[in-house]
């Protein structure tokens, strides 16, 4: 493929994005709480999730291993974070869900394996096929960059798996219903589990500082922020006792 018509994907990924947003903030993503048989044919979650992730770490690994590019010892690192990120999205976090019985649309399902196929090959293509050592040298590890954005994406990693796990262990095996979560990051705000993920791929984009990089991480905010507002709503409606001075998604801002 020619490298502008690479980038012309690429902008048009990100040109999406930001189009859809003003549309995507007004309804709430029908899966989880906001499930609706309204979407058509549903499916268990446990297996939705699977397929869901599915491409973001296969197509991703596959365009990076087998991409024609050289290389540069720098983006094994990205491969790295990126793969390790998604062995549990897809092959750990969906079987320790506490979710029997409960189901999700398949058009959800089929929406979510369009945008990980898309960020998998966006993001595995570069880094496997166009990026260069010139790019990235070995003297890219003492980048600022490249520090900054690891520790960055290391940090929201490290909410994001903090805050599924307690989100996890709310309800006994069995259980299906909502509790109000205290600790962590939730003594702040509604979602850290989202916000983890959002800063996670921000650093991404900085460690890579990539347009393919950035586009996921615009995407990620796009599928993110107004899933933390309607998630943040729907907890001061359904709980009279909710914390007045929690935020959603950005503590003590949003
Ligand atoms: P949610 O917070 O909606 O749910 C996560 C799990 O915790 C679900 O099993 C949910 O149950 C359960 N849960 C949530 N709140 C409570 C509560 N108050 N009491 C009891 N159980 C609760 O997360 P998402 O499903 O939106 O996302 C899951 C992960 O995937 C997150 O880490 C998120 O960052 C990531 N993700 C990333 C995206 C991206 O664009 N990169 C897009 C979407 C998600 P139930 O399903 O029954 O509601």
């Amino acid at each position: 493929m020619e490298e502008s018509t690479f980038y012309l994907i690429v902008y048009c990924w990100i040109a999406t994005a930001v189009l859809i947003f003003p549309f995507v903030v007004r309804f709430a993503a029908p899966y989880g709480r906001h499930t609706t048989k309204s979407w058509g044919k549903l499916i268990d979650n446990r297996v939705g999730w699977i397929l869901m992730e599915l491409p973001a770490l296969l197509v991703f690994a596959g365009f990076y291993l087998f991409g024609s590019g050289s290389h540069p010892l720098v983006t094994w690192i990205f491969f790295g974070v990126w793969v390790l990120h998604y062995v549990n999205r897809t092959l750990i976090f969906p079987f320790r869900l506490r979710t029997n019985g409960k189901k999700m649309p398949v058009a959800i399902v089929f929406m979510a394996i369009g945008f990980n196929f898309v960020n998998g090959f966006i993001n595995g293509y570069y880094l496997g096929t166009l990026a260069t050592s010139a790019e990235y040298p070995l003297s890219y590890f003492y980048d600022a960059r490249f520090i900054c954005g690891f520790l960055i994406f290391y940090f929201g990693m490290m909410i994001n798996w903090q805050s599924d796990n307690i989100l996890i262990h709310l309800r006994k095996p069995g259980e299906t219903g909502y509790i109000i979560p205290q600790k962590g990051f939730f003594k702040y705000i509604s979602c850290p589990n989202h916000f983890g993920e959002i800063l996670e791929w921000f650093g991404f984009a900085l460690m890579t500082w990539c347009l393919p990089g950035l586009a996921f991480a615009l995407w990620t905010l796009v599928n993110l922020l107004p899933r933390a507002l309607h998630h943040h709503k729907w907890y001061k409606q359904t709980f009279a006792d909710y914390p007045a001075e929690r935020k959603a998604l950005f503590p003590f801002i949003l």
